[in-house]
């Protein structure tokens, strides 16, 4: 993989603790695999509790240098990062490709995504504006600061490998905060050179820590620390809430980015163009891994037929392989277990009723996009995410009808709706449960806006000026006695 980088610097195979590179105490290693082979690209570090710890102690004792620099210092760090993250786009692209398996196009499409966190809380960092507010007595005055929350902890993903680190990372350090980083076992390696980055950048040893290992002795220990004042973590919901779990003891400040059930609602006065552009947009990215993904497309019954002869013709004509070669659109599924789900919720599926109308070709490690139709709500893919490629359509009568279905689950994180009437966008864009919501688009994640849930998608907000607020705390100064 190495000798693929124009910048060999890049391929950082070591744990980042206190600002060295270590090895796990134990000196084993867990091997990284590229999903479109199977073959291992790469080891690090197992590390456990022990390792964990270190790097709390090393972002404790960071802490009071960082959240001491002026913000707009801690903020041209950032800005330098930015640049270095862009300038290596190809590179830091090619590792995401080789762990992760998404084509390549996609890859750098992430990489800018990711670094436009970066850029985004560069600027949101120096706009942390406390205020004055007017005391009921002449000799007070009450002072409102933001102060920045502490030590921090990061949990994330293998879907974006590289998005979902820099919009925990930024706000963190841009706030003043110091953070330790647990990437996901399958995606390490992205997590590493955006480290090594960091580190070129200017972040002072300790106050970015990035331990790779056992997600439950790493995250145990994370979560066991009264040192840790807040953990953000984005994964499944199950996973959430047993951080939640044992973040209460120690009463951390959470910021959980869960699971989703989108819903993609197309109207009869749809513009059909337009409704299977966003369908494709927001189904077949990251072939369908992304929590964002719409899992449900609820088609009203007049626009329905010709909905699916359009987007099963642009289902059929998909391009799937191995995400490095050129004009692949669909990668491989993470693993072997996630291809295996999401054929046992077809084989659920149409169990049940539903009728696979279109597939594209696919063979061996890669699962085909899919389109089904006849979909009802007791089956598998209505109520768990499915994760992957398969586009799953329910015909529904009524507004009220969809809504109702749109609505009917215990997520909230994304909806999704096509619409060409004015008042039923301002209706139905009210009444969608959900912490984001896309009008005629697939497209919903940008640094600038907020990006979370409500019901079981999860607590706060990142990217936008919420996603700063999530690092940082109220502090109440009274003075008195001012005559
Ligand atoms: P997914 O199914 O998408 O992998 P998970 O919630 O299992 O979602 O994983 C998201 C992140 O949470 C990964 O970094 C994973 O290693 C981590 N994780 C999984 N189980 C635990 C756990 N018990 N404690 C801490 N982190 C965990």
């Amino acid at each position: 993989m190495q000798d693929r980088l124009t910048d060999r610097g890049l391929w950082r195979t070591r744990a980042l603790v206190g600002g060295e590179w270590i090895g796990a105490d134990g000196g084993t290693t867990i091997a990284v695999e590229d999903p479109a082979t199977g073959d291992t690209i790469g080891e690090v570090p197992d590390c456990g509790a022990a390792e964990t710890e270190r790097a709390i102690a090393a972002a404790e004792q960071a802490l009071p240098a960082w959240r001491a620099r002026p913000a707009p210092e801690r903020c041209a760090i950032l800005r330098r990062w930015n640049d270095l993250i862009l300038a290596a786009t190809e590179d830091l692209a090619r590792i995401l490709t080789a762990e992760q398996g998404k084509p390549l196009a996609e890859a750098q499409a992430e990489i800018e995504y990711a670094a436009s966190f970066v850029a985004w809380f560069a600027d949101e960092g120096q706009r942390s504006h406390g205020q004055e507010v007017p005391a009921p007595t002449a000799d007070r005055r009450i002072m409102v600061r933001k102060e920045p929350v502490g030590v921090c902890a990061a949990i994330t993903p293998w879907n974006f490998p590289a998005a979902m680190i820099t919009r925990k990372l930024a706000p963190a350090l841009a706030a003043g905060c110091t953070i330790v980083l647990k990437p996901a076992q399958q995606t390490p390696f992205t997590a590493l050179a955006l480290g090594e980055l960091a580190i070129r950048a200017g972040v002072p040893a300790g106050v970015l820590g990035i331990v790779t290992g056992d997600a439950a002795a790493v995250g145990g220990a994370m979560t066991a620390s009264p040192v840790v004042r807040l953990l953000s973590f984005t994964g499944s919901t199950g996973v959430g809430a047993k951080l939640m779990e044992q973040s209460a003891p120690t009463i951390k400040k959470l910021a959980l980015e869960l699971g989703g059930n989108a819903p993609l609602l197309v109207f009869d006065d749809a513009d059909l163009d337009n409704a299977v552009e966003a369908a494709v947009a927001a189904k077949f990215r990251n072939a369908g891994q992304s929590c964002v993904a719409v899992n449900r497309i609820l088609v009203q019954a007049g626009i329905h037929d010709a909905f699916v002869d359009r987007l099963a013709a642009r289902v059929r004509a998909l391009r799937v392989g191995p995400g490095v070669e050129d004009g692949v659109e669909i990668g491989p599924l993470i693993d072997d277990k996630a291809r295996a789900k999401v054929a046992d919720m077809v084989a659920d599926a149409q169990d049940k009723g539903a009728t696979l109308v279109a597939q594209a070709p696919a063979a061996g490690r890669f699962t085909a996009p899919m389109l089904l139709t006849g979909m009802t709500p007791e089956m598998r893919a209505a109520q768990e995410e499915i994760f992957g490629p398969v586009a799953a359509i329910y015909r529904f009568e009524t507004e009220a009808d969809g809504l109702a279905l749109a609505n009917a689950t215990p997520y909230g994180l994304a909806a999704y709706y096509c619409t060409t009437d004015l008042h039923r966008a301002w209706r139905v864009g009210e009444a969608l449960e959900a912490g984001m919501v896309g009008l005629n688009t697939g497209a919903i994640s940008l640094a600038m806006a907020p990006f979370g849930g409500i019901k079981q998608s999860g607590l706060g907000r990142e990217g936008g000026a919420e996603g700063l607020e999530e690092y940082l705390e109220t502090k109440a100064l009274h003075w008195t006695g001012l005559g």
